[in-house]
């Protein structure tokens, strides 16, 4: 047997990278998610080709202090936790200082950033993980990152890649959780130059649904809100008139983080009883707040998926608040109207 040895750190990114970035949407998320942790107000992405080609997020949030920039590119290496104790109160969508050293590893990065009231900006270039480039720039607030070339080293992942459309469309998705989940953040979206979505950014949620799912279907939306001791749910659910064939329309967030979770999902259809067709489920934004405390999210390397403490008790709030909100609703007399 060889010699066991440290691997570089370029090969330990590059590893990391397979399991936080699969494809150009997972660069789009954790771009898309250190701008809004830089509490921007206003997100631009710009994607080429699907994002194969190039990925650019344009914020104005906090920036980075130009002798920090080249730390923000090192393994394990972030702002937001330092603690064993923070990991159990994570407040920021990131925490594992991956993001950027593994997209660094797979792809070509020009990043360039500055801070409020600094006098120089800073641009730095890597590519496989090398640093190619250090200058001194501009000084407009915020980061403007370009992501091109990506997997360009690892051939069996680009090779992996689905058709552009596929592609795009999980960017697509991914742009419209987190917009549900900021509504307060103006987001634009566009493709090979053209505009695919946009929010205002004014904090109104109804307003961000009818701009992803159309004005019609967000006017038969519900506002639904409720709580008890350990949580707080509100958010708007569709009429039972308005479904689709997938429940991939139902968002969950916890405190501003999109989840995937089955159970919270069910607790949710539930509450609609009787009152869906099988196989149809309704569109539904649900926005949860809880203590930190009770979920972790240091469970999956993307963080799609949360340990939730007490699960039965917040899935019982959320099928109780469907519930109420149809109680009194006779659907009857919404057939007679279609006479
Ligand atoms: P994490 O988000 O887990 O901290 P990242 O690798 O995504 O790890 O980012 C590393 C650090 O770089 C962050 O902790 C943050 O300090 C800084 N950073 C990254 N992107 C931005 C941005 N758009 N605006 C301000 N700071 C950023
Ligand atoms: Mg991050």
């Amino acid at each position: 047997m060889a010699e066991i040895h440290e691997l570089s750190d370029i090969l330990a990114n590059q590893i990391a990278a397979g399991e936080v970035i699969e494809r150009p949407a997972s660069v789009v998320k954790e771009l898309v998610e250190n701008a809004i942790d830089a509490n921007s107000q206003q997100i631009d992405i710009l994607v080429e080709e699907a994002g194969v080609k190039s990925i650019r997020i344009i914020d104005d949030g906090d920036g980075i202090d130009a002798d920090q920039v080249t730390k923000a590119f090192l393994r394990h290496a972030t702002s937001k936790i330092t603690s064993r104790n923070d990991l159990f109160r994570v407040h920021s969508l990131g925490f594992r200082g991956e993001a950027l050293p593994s997209i660094a590893s797979v792809a070509d990065v020009v990043l360039e950033t500055a801070t409020a009231g600094a006098e120089q900006g800073k641009r730095v270039h890597y590519k496989g993980g090398e640093l190619l480039e250090e200058i001194g720039t501009g000084a407009r607030k915020g980061t403007d990152i370009t992501v091109s070339d990506i997997f360009f080293n690892t051939p069996a992942r680009l090779k992996y890649l689905k058709s552009q459309s596929t592609e795009l469309a999980q960017i697509v998705d991914v742009i419209n959780r987190l917009a549900l989940s900021y509504p307060e953040i103006g987001f634009r979206l566009s493709h090979n130059g053209n505009e695919v979505m946009r929010t205002a950014g004014n904090g109104n949620l109804q307003q961000v649904i009818a701009a992803i799912y159309g004005v019609q279907q967000a006017r038969k939306m519900q506002a639904i809100q409720a709580e008890d001791n350990d949580f707080e749910v509100s958010g708007y659910i569709s009429l039972p008139e308005l479904t689709r064939a997938s429940r991939s329309y139902i968002s969950v967030l916890i405190n501003g983080r999109y989840i995937k979770n089955y159970n919270l999902t069910k607790a949710l259809i539930k509450g609609y009883g009787s009152k869906l067709m099988v196989g149809r489920f309704p569109i539904a934004v649900l926005q949860i707040t809880m203590d930190p405390l009770l979920v972790d999210v240091n469970v999956h390397p993307q963080k799609h998926e949360v340990r939730l403490s007490k699960e039965s008790q917040l899935m019982a709030l959320i099928e109780q608040a469907v519930k109420d909100r149809f109680a009194n609703e006779n659907l009857i007399p919404n057939a007679y109207e279609n006479y």
